[in-house]
């Protein structure tokens, strides 16, 4: 068994876990972070992608509201290259209880959320798609997030404060030395090894998995109820704004722009387990429909993807435990010493991808207190290492960009504007790396075409580059295209379906895929 040693280990790499890292690290502790598959594959790669202005929570959940306004600040202002200040907009259509407005309104002076009621006409003219019946429109600072660049953000700055991110390595044991957590042993899918890692505290960032993680270091009863939520993404930008329905939380209330396109969603639906992410097509149907309120028309645009996430929502013992619409989104720092006689050991779950960096910093003070320790937090002073005059991402960004090289870099991934380059730089930095890997980071396969004519000539560039066998290289590409599918066929209808049946010709009528010499595709 390979043995390593570190201060804290922190599990989880999703925001709440990359978060804690760079925390930890900030305040000079040495800090290993253990994922269990890549950074951004739990609930922060699956969510809506909205940058809270707080205005979703003023009504229902006014804590979590007043939180999401403070973070939002801050995280476009640490963490501008994942953020688009696209702004957001409230409206009441017809199908609103008009007296919610007034409450709304009122609400967000109370919370703390800045808002201005605009008039309808001024709304319309923003967004001229918008639903001409709506009554009254309010406008608030919502943004979208790209989830795997704030958590990258997060590991490149933990990273030149000496972290260590060991991916694809599955916690299986919290190991106790007596009343003291001591460490954490994990499977290395990767390399098939097994790895302890000794540490003198351990901070369970496991989103909807974190009971389980808790009842391995025989902390018991730490209740997170899966919510799993769907969301459906549109060819393009239909609206360039964030669109929320002026009404209390409900399924399909939001459509989010972002990158090329957005996304409307979601559902909220009791689950038994995180790893239950089915697509129903009903729901898919559901979205669509609510689609149409909130914009006339929208079935006529494409649907290219669809996707399912849990929500960590800690058992609230004010509402029934099937009823997770209802339960509270605010954070759950759990202190295992007090709990269970544990040391050594906290839980932080619960929360939006929105607050994550308060989240951090709530169970770093706990961490740093019961160590005797006096570090104090830095996360909200220091921006990312993204150069010095980065400045929030716009939707032109990529093509810019492109503007440089355009005449000497290969486009591979047109949908996207994804480079030979690109690709070759992310197979130098991790040769180990899936194409889903590499689509977090980079986006291939993410547009309409969905990795119809990418998947191939990526597959190609890995294969002639040597170090990866034609098996592997096959293997890489229909096991992404086994994803792609996951996403695609509960929502088929119109010209997606045209698409479809061209990348099937294309993979099963020219290149056989089916029986290409591989391994199964991973499910
Ligand atoms: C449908 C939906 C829509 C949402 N929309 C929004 C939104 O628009 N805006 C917003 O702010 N929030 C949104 N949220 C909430 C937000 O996504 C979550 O609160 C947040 O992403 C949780 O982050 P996390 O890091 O705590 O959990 P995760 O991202 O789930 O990270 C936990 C990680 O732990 C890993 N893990 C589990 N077990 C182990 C183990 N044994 N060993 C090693 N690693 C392990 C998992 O693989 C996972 O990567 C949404 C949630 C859902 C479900």
């Amino acid at each position: 068994m390979k043995q390593l040693e570190t201060d804290v280990v922190v599990i989880g790499g999703g925001a709440t876990g990359s978060g804690v890292l760079r925390d930890v690290a900030m305040r000079g502790y040495r800090a290993i972070l253990v994922e269990r598959v890549d950074m951004g594959q739990g609930t922060t790669g699956r969510y809506h992608g909205l940058l809270h202005s707080g205005g979703r929570y003023v009504v229902t959940d006014p804590r979590s509201a007043t939180e999401c306004a403070h973070e939002t600040a801050i995280i476009s202002r640490i963490a501008p290259r994942a953020v688009e200040r696209t702004g957001g907009f409230f409206v009441s259509t017809p199908a609103d209880d008009p007296a919610f407005a007034d409450k709304f309104f009122a609400a967000c002076g109370e919370t703390g959320v800045a808002v201005q009621e605009i008039p309808v006409a001024e709304a319309l003219r923003r967004e001229p798609r918008l639903n001409p019946k709506i009554r009254r429109a309010f406008e608030v600072g919502d943004g979208s997030v790209d989830a795997w660049q704030l958590i990258w953000g997060n590991v490149r700055s933990a990273r030149e404060y000496g972290a260590q991110v060991l991916t694809y390595h599955w916690v299986t044991d919290v190991l106790r030395d007596g009343d003291r957590v001591s460490g954490v042993v994990c499977r290395d899918d990767v390399h098939g090894d097994e790895v302890r890692i000794d540490a003198n505290f351990v901070i369970n960032a496991g989103g909807a998995w974190s009971g389980q993680i808790a009842q391995m270091a025989g902390c018991h009863g730490v209740e997170v109820v899966p919510g799993r939520g769907i969301m459906v993404a549109m060819n393009h930008r239909i609206v360039n704004t964030v669109i929320n329905r002026c009404e209390a939380p409900a399924d399909g209330d939001i459509i989010v722009p972002i990158h090329t396109v957005c996304v409307i969603g979601t559902t909220d639906v009791k689950v038994d387990s995180a790893d239950d992410l089915a697509i129903p097509r009903e729901e898919v149907q559901q979205m669509l429909d609510a689609g149409e309120v909130l914009v006339p028309g929208f079935r006529q645009a494409r649907a290219l993807h669809a996707w399912a996430g849990a929500r960590p929502l800690v058992k609230d013992s004010r509402v029934a435990a099937d009823d997770t619409r209802h339960m509270s989104r605010g954070m759950a720092g759990i202190d295992h010493k007090d709990r269970d006689g544990v040391s050594g050991f906290l839980t932080i779950t619960g929360g939006k991808a929105t607050t994550y960096r308060l989240m951090a910093e709530v169970i770093t003070n706990a961490m740093c207190e019961q160590l005797g320790h006096e570090r104090t937090c830095r996360t909200a002073d220091e921006a990312f290492p993204d150069g010095e005059h980065a400045k929030n991402y716009t939707v032109g960004d990529r093509l810019a960009a492109r503007e440089a090289d355009r005449l000497d870099d290969q486009i591979i991934c047109e949908c996207e504007l994804m480079s030979r380059r690109m690709l070759e730089e992310s197979l130098d930095a991790t040769p180990t790396a899936t194409f889903d890997d590499i689509r977090r980071q980079r986006r291939l396969g993410m547009g309409p075409c969905q990795g119809g004519f990418c998947a191939l000539r990526a597959t190609g560039i890995a294969h002639e580059r040597g170090d990866i066998d034609g098996d592997r290289a096959n293997e890489l590409m229909r096991t992404f295209l086994t994803h792609r599918w996951i996403g695609l066929h509960t929502i088929l209808y119109g010209d997606q379906v045209k698409q479809t049946a061209l990348d099937n010709w294309i993979f099963q009528g020219t290149l056989d895929m089916e029986h290409l010499p591989a391994p199964e595709p991973i499910a």
